[in-house]
């Protein structure tokens, strides 16, 4: 099997020369080509998991990165005091991968918030664990979730993941809630698997005082199984929701915002739609990315990557990084493509990006 079959490939190797920057202005943010600035950094921290979500992993998981190919906590925290200070990034979220799988969580969430004071640090987990962690991650800086789930099915919730873990999960979110980080967000993947259960994830999310989010699946599986006509857009979700509950659309919280928001019943309970194949939200793209190995990605769907890790390892200063950050994200793309003729996916799957 190579690597690309397990959606991590390795023949594009990142840019390790400064990117084109022609005609792009003196300015210090993260701008593009198309007008756009970056604020929002994902950064994520591991190429581990501890399910196998079909629409992200393979089953056997990812290629393991070598341990020194990880960027350290005290890396990724010098990155992240470079974007807040020096390139404008307002908000971290940390993902995966499964960041919990980081024993070093915690240190890389303090180490951060200590280097950019007053940043926001979010975190996009599945949940497993997060019981037994949640404290010490408040305790370092934390102040917001995601947590991912598909389904308050446990049988169906198995297939999907691969794993028996509902319970670790929903313990996880109860122990979240316990511990103030509200409003907790529950992420969901529309699948056909889970389509006819969407309306009791619903109704879990709201007596849980959850705010739930449904993501139209993208063409990022490990396994490479995403078939266009095969996948639940938004339009057939409202129409199955439509059947259980009264929605009434309400719009984005702001312009950049990825979720496109409704009223469930009147209120107050809202649910989020993030409709990123049939309502493409790329000309308001706010994200910029740096993947565990240390490479800054611009898009989710841009294979072209630059390498930060080599520039830190070999002594370059802050005005370096951020010199090659701000070329980095100066080529990012104007959309991912995935409803024109000649898509092309990328080479790394999901889980292999940070999501
Ligand atoms: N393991 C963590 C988790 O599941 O929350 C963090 C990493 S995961 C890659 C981040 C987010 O990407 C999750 O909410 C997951 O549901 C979403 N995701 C994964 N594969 C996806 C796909 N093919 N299309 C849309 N969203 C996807
Ligand atoms: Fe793991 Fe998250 Fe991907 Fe599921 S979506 S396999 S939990 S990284």
């Amino acid at each position: 099997m190579t690597r690309l079959d397990l959606g991590i490939p390795r023949y594009r190797a990142p840019k390790s020369s400064l990117p084109e920057t022609d005609g792009r202005p003196d300015v210090p943010g993260l701008i593009d080509r198309f007008g756009r600035v970056a604020r929002d950094l994902r950064v994520s921290v591991t190429e581990k998991c501890s399910l196998r979500c079909t629409y992200c992993m393979p089953e056997g998981g990812l290629p393991a990165i070598p341990r020194d190919e990880l960027l350290t906590a005290a890396e990724i925290a010098r990155l992240v005091g470079i974007g807040a200070r020096d390139l404008g990034i307002r908000e971290v979220r940390f993902t995966g991968g499964e960041p919990l799988m980081r024993a070093d969580l915690a240190e890389i969430i303090g180490r951060s918030a200590d280097a950019a004071p007053g940043i926001d640090i979010s975190l996009t987990t599945n949940g497993v664990g997060l019981e037994h962690r949640v404290h010490e991650l408040v305790a370092a800086g934390l102040a917001r979730i995601n947590v991912s789930l598909d389904t308050v099915d446990r049988t169906h919730f198995a297939a999907l993941t691969r794993r028996d873990r509902l319970p670790a999960v929903l313990a996880g979110i109860r122990a979240a809630h316990l511990a103030g980080l509200t409003p907790l967000k529950i992420n969901a993947v529309l699948m056909r698997e889970t389509l006819a259960g969407a309306a009791d994830l619903l109704a879990w999310s709201i007596e849980t005082g959850s705010r739930l989010r449904f993501i139209e699946q993208m063409p990022l599986d490990a396994d490479q199984a995403w078939v266009r006509v095969q996948m639940v857009d938004a339009r057939e979700l409202l129409d199955t929701l439509s059947a259980r509950f009264v929605l009434t659309e309400i719009g984005r919280d702001d312009p950049s915002a990825p979720a496109e928001e409704w009223l469930v019943d009147g209120g107050p309970a809202t649910l989020g739609i993030i409709a990123s194949v049939t309502r493409s939200f790329c000309a308001e793209c706010d994200r910029t990315r740096i993947t565990a190995e240390g490479t800054v990605r611009s898009c989710l769907f841009g294979d072209d990557e630059t390498d930060l890790r080599g520039l830190l390892r070999s002594g370059a200063d802050d005005a370096e990084l951020a010199r090659f950050w701000r070329a980095a994200m100066w080529g990012k793309q104007a959309g991912h493509g995935i409803d024109s003729a000649g898509f092309v996916r990328p080479e790394r799957s999901m889980g292999a990006i940070g999501g």
